[in-house]
C-alpha cells in the first residue's frame, strides 16, 4: 500500500483495501444487443460488466440554471427545475426510452440502435417544448432568462450498477455507471450549444439519411432547404470525433405533427 499506517482512519482504510481486492479480481464482460431493463443489470456480481453496442443517448440539460436562485427565488427556481426534468422524463418515457436518468439540472435517455429517429423526435420535441413554453414562463416568474441546449451521440457503452446494495428501501447509495462515450459526448456537445440548439456528432448524424430529417418542410414559402450546420470540433480535445452537426429549427406549427409521426415509423 502506497498510504501509510496513521495517514487516514483505519475503517477507511479497510474500505480501501477492499476495492483493491475487488479490483484484482479482474473484470467479465458479457454483451448485449439492446439495452437491458434497469433490473438486470448487475450488482451483486463484483467482475461483472454489460457491454452494448451502438447505444444512442440524447442528453437535454437547462441553460443559464446557475442564475436561479434556491435562496431568493425558492418557488420560481423550484418550478423550473421540476417543469423542465419532470418534462423531459416524461417525454423520454413515451418515446419508449429503455433508461432515462436524472442528471443535475439535466436529463438523458438512451436509445437501442434501431431508435434511431425515436432518440431524434424526442430531442426535437423537448426542443420545442422548452423554447414555446418551458423559457418565457421562467422568464415570466422569475425574470431569469434560462434556455435549454441538447446533445445527442451514438458509440459502445459499458455499464453496471455500482454503490451500496439496496438497504432498508433506500436507493441513493447506487446507481448504474454508464462507462463509454455516448453520455459524455452528448453532454459535452450540449454544452458546445447555444440556447435551442440541438447538436449532434457526425457518427449520428451519418444515421439520419432520410429528407424529411435533413430538410425543412418548406414553409412558408415552399422553400425546402438543409436544416443542418456544421461544425468543426477537430480543435477541441473534448471530443473523439471531427464534425458536429447542429439545428435551430422546432416542430413546424403546420407539419410537425406529421414529421413526427412519419419519421418514427422509419426505425421500423
Ligand atoms: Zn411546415
Amino acid at each position: 500500500m502506497n498510504i501509510q499506517d496513521g495517514q487516514i482512519p483505519d475503517y477507511l482504510l479497510s474500505v480501501i483495501k477492499e476495492q483493491i481486492v475487488i479490483y484484482n479480481q479482474g473484470r467479465s464482460i458479457t454483451q448485449y444487443n439492446e439495452i437491458p431493463d434497469t433490473t438486470q443489470i448487475p450488482i451483486a456480481n463484483q467482475t461483472l460488466w454489460f457491454k452494448i453496442p451502438d447505444v444512442i443517448c440524447v442528453f437535454v440539460d437547462m441553460l443559464g440554471s446557475t442564475k436561479l436562485s434556491a435562496a431568493k427565488q425558492d418557488k420560481g427556481t423550484a418550478g423550473a427545475y421540476q417543469l423542465f426534468t419532470n418534462t423531459a422524463v416524461r417525454i423520454f418515457h413515451e418515446m419508449e426510452a429503455p433508461y432515462i436518468d436524472v442528471r443535475g439540472d439535466g436529463v438523458f435517455a438512451l436509445f437501442n440502435s434501431n431508435q434511431i429517429y425515436r432518440a431524434f423526435v424526442s430531442a426535437v420535441s423537448f426542443k420545442t417544448f422548452a423554447d414555446l413554453e418551458f423559457v418565457p414562463r421562467i422568464e415570466q416568474l422569475t425574470t431569469v432568462k434560462v434556455g435549454c441546449h441538447i446533445g445527442i451521440d451514438q458509440k459502445t457503452v459499458l455499464v453496471r450498477k455500482i454503490g451500496l446494495k439496496r438497504k432498508n428501501g433506500r436507493s441513493d447509495r447506487q446507481n448504474e455507471v454508464w462507462a463509454g462515450k455516448p453520455v459524455n459526448m452528448a453532454a459535452k456537445l450540449a454544452s458546445l450549444s447555444a440556447h435551442n440548439q440541438l447538436f449532434v456528432s457526425d457518427r449520428y448524424y451519418e444515421k439520419l439519411k432520410d429528407d424529411k430529417v435533413r430538410y425543412s418542410c418548406g414553409c412558408p414559402n415552399n422553400n425546402m432547404e438543409l436544416l443542418w450546420k456544421e461544425c468543426d470540433v477537430r480543435e477541441n480535445k473534448l471530443f473523439d470525433f471531427d464534425k458536429a452537426y447542429y439545428i435551430e429549427s422546432n416542430w413546424c406549427k403546420t407539419h410537425g405533427r406529421d414529421f413526427f409521426e412519419s419519421l418514427i415509423e422509419l426505425d421500423k
